[in-house]
């Protein structure tokens, strides 16, 4: 009898973790039913609990039992080994069974909405469509690759927990009913009910906590913080999502970047990834100059070459000039003859002007190409040769343009690398964007008029590069003098060109992290609030209490936030943040499962002063 056996959670034995200490000896195990075959005497069962699989065989006493998909069940058995002909490969406990003395039903499956036990090798192959999915999460969350992923972001952030407090940094909570913290979004706000009118804002980052606590000597904070953004959302954008949030004071940036290093290096070595440390360092200049983009994915590293004008390109086409014109080397690129014909199409669909060498099999070059016609082979060869040190026996392909050249060689090397004919570099390319501007030039509409304005590229409290300080107050005292200044081309260059102390950590084209080394100058963190339209009222109102607590001693302090659902994405192979977090929301910002957000009652309302009116 089942009561009889005095088991514990302890003795509890997981489905999948069934192996060959087990056979001959009774086990208790409990899960869902994942499938059945009724073979005329026996029942097959496969149960199935977070760990996995194992097959279950209901001898014919006990078989007047009726299942359905998904019963929860207890069965209380003893482990065979399953005759050769009989053994599964596909699951790791293929190689037993339980055979089942006890079984007993302890929940009904009503018929499910979508199946569970559908084969698939990946959670983006499943026929259903997402919002199903989303509706009834807690049916695809029992599926074992959705577990993976829940258990992978729990180690992670394990692991992370473990190297941090190893470093001496400890993990404080900060408030959520709070003030509006500038990260450049919308806030979330909440009303209070015990002072009517007045809001609260969920933060956007716990930025201005961090840095309080770093005015109260914490020295090294950490926090797997929640951030509430009200902002337009994508694949890899919640309303809510995780940061790990990081501040320490008496540091300098290389400091912040061999502490992320460090933690990333041990995390993912701790989950079986290698990864090489120091990560590459680039300057955001150069980013955007030769990658058209703050967040390059170096995994393809083709930079783009201003072309030689030495070579002539013969070609009498105006919106050519030789002078102006730049190219990509794109080595070892091995392409099927189907492959060339469709990137053939392609670039001639785009107009580009183009030229690809194949060399065969005896490193003869032959080119093809819209410019072939237009250049002197040899002397291209040679200075490719010189150039790239290209190997015989590949296929390498070139592009040259002109007008837009930017976007047109990126262009094709984003068709490349869509197409899988780009081979990574390595599985993983964490890269350090470093040097990003200090502002940005932003348009606002004022009434019908497009107004632009300065505003901070990372936050307000972002120090600047030593020597663009002047930068910043000349650029003050020419607002000052002339509040209404034209941003002509030239002030908006003068505004651009200055560098702030804030980087962003890239990996594999996405940005995973950013932050910066602080203001803790009450007199400079004034005239930035004054050049981003703050002015002294509304800086007090806004963020008073930070620039009060810095009159009492200020360490020198800096950090950075690293979105974590990103990152663990990004490393299982996921577009969607979606699929690594347990209840995420759509692209409308609905809870599909809770139908949240949702009308209240009126007397909540009332309650909190609140009358609602038409918005359109
Ligand atoms: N609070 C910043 C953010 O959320 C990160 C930082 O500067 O530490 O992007």
């Amino acid at each position: 009898m089942i009561n009889q056996i005095d088991y514990t959670y302890k003795d509890r034995v997981w489905c999948g973790k069934i192996n060959e200490k087990y056979v001959n000896k009774e086990v208790k195990i409990y899960g869902w039913v994942h499938r059945f075959r009724d073979m005329g005497g026996i029942l097959f069962v496969d149960l199935r609990d977070r760990t996995g699989i194992v097959q279950v065989v209901v001898p014919s006493e006990l078989k007047r039992i009726k299942l359905s998909l998904e019963d929860v069940l207890e069965v209380v058995g003893i482990v065979k080994e399953r005759p050769i002909e009989n053994i599964n490969p596909n699951i790791a406990t293929g190689n037993f069974e339980v055979v089942a003395k006890e079984i007993r039903i302890l929940s009904k499956s009503e018929p499910l909405p979508f199946m569970i036990n559908e084969d698939y090798k990946d959670i983006k192959d499943l026929k259903i469509d997402e919002a199903t999915r989303l509706k009834y999460r807690y049916l695809d969350l029992r599926r074992l690759q959705m577990f993976k992923n829940m258990y992978f972001r729990h180690k992670i952030i394990k692991y992370i927990r473990d190297f941090m407090d190893n470093e001496d940094f400890l993990e404080i909570e900060t408030p959520l009913l709070a003030k509006p913290t500038p990260e450049g979004a919308r806030d979330f706000l909440v009303p209070s009910r015990l002072q009517p009118g007045k809001f609260y804002a969920l933060p956007q980052s716990p930025q201005l906590f961090k840095q309080i606590l770093m005015v109260a000597g914490i020295d090294r904070y950490f926090q797997v913080a929640k951030c509430l953004r009200d902002e337009d959302l994508r694949a890899d954008r919640q309303p809510e999502f995780t940061q790990i949030d990081i501040e320490m004071s008496f540091i300098s940036k290389k400091d912040i970047f061999l502490l992320i290093e460090n933690l990333l290096n041990y995390v993912l070595n701790n989950l079986g990834i290698e990864i090489s440390i120091p990560f590459d360092v680039i300057d955001y200049n150069y980013a955007i100059k030769h990658f058209n983009s703050d967040k390059p994915d170096l995994r393809f590293n083709y930079p783009v070459k201003k072309w030689n004008n030495s070579i002539k390109i013969n070609l009498n086409d105006e919106n050519f000039d030789i002078n102006q014109a730049y190219y990509i080397f794109f080595k070892n690129l091995v392409l099927t003859r189907k492959e060339l014909d469709k990137l053939n199409e392609f670039l001639k669909q785009n107009n580009l002007k183009f030229l690809y060498l194949i060399s065969n099999s005896l490193g003869e070059p032959s080119f093809k190409g819209s410019l072939v016609k237009f250049v002197d082979i040899n002397e291209v060869d040679n200075y490719l040769r010189k150039e790239n040190q290209f190997y015989n026996g590949n296929y390498l392909v070139f592009v040259i343009s002109s007008k837009n050249y930017l976007n047109e060689l990126i262009l094709i090397k984003n068709y490349l690398i869509e197409n899988r004919l780009l081979k990574p570099v390595k599985d993983f390319y964490f890269l350090w964007v470093d040097n990003f501007p200090l502002f940005k030039i932003e348009e606002e509409k004022v009434g019908n008029k497009l107004i632009r304005k300065i505003s901070p590229e990372h936050h307000p409290f972002t120090n600047v590069l030593e020597e663009d300080k002047d930068k910043v107050y000349m650029i003050y005292e020419q607002l000052k003098k002339n509040p209404n200044i034209i941003y002509d081309d030239e002030f908006v260059k003068e505004v651009l060109s200055i560098r702030s102390l804030a980087y962003d950590l890239v990996l594999n084209g996405v940005e995973v992290a950013s932050g910066s080394i602080r203001i803790t100058d009450i007199k400079f963190q004034k005239i930035i609030f004054e050049i981003i339209g703050i002015n002294e009222e509304e800086a007090n109102r806004k963020f008073g209490f930070l620039l009060e607590a810095f009159k009492y001693g200020v360490p020198p302090h800096g950090g950075i936030a690293l979105g974590i659902d990103r990152i663990i994405a990004l490393l299982l192979g996921y577009s969607s943040i979606r699929e690594v977090i347990a209840f995420p929301k759509t692209q409308s910002g609905t809870c599909l499962l809770t139908k949240a957000p949702s009308e209240v009652d009126l007397s909540q309302l009332k309650e909190l002063g609140i009358k609602l009116m038409e918005v359109n």
